[in-house]
């Protein structure tokens, strides 16, 4: 499927093409403090997305292996993208809410499960690491 988005403001507009509508949720504390609660994103190759408005788009590097993007208008959060060599590198993890139909998605898995803030039980059964299996799988701190 072929969707569209863009930031809260308009100024950054984005297109995904063969979309997979599976997407995942991180309850890092770092995704906590960037995106408010829970990071819910789809996964989405580099050569499958196009951007308008460019050069409203700021980035900062999160940490050595990947970095955030924000519109520099409205501040919207536009993607988490791992920077740094590996099997996860170019990847752009895209919220789910900047999408303009947000029907058909499914959350299949959320990532540091036991850095959940509390009182948020998705309801399901679903795929779930914990920092520990994190930690395995990037090898790598938070
Ligand atoms: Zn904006
Ligand atoms: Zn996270």
């Amino acid at each position: 499927m072929t969707r569209s988005g863009k930031c809260l403001c308009g100024a950054v507009g984005l297109t995904i093409r063969d979309m997979n509508p599976d997407f995942g949720a991180c309850h890092c504390k770092m995704c906590q403090r960037w995106a408010g609660s829970a990071y819910m994103s789809l996964t989405v190759p580099a050569e499958t997305i196009s951007f308008e408005g460019a050069e409203n788009i700021g980035r900062y590097q999160s940490s050595e292996w990947a970095e955030r993007a924000w519109c520099k208008v409205c501040g919207s959060n536009l993607w988490y993208q791992v920077t740094a060599e590996g099997p996860y590198s170019g990847a752009y993890h895209i919220p789910v809410g900047l999408l303009d139909d947000t029907t058909g998605l499914s959350i299949e898995r959320e990532f540091f499960v036991d850095k959940k803030i509390e009182c948020l039980p998705f309801a399901g059964g679903r795929e779930q690491f914990d920092t520990a299996a994190m930690m395995k799988m990037f090898g790598a701190d938070e």
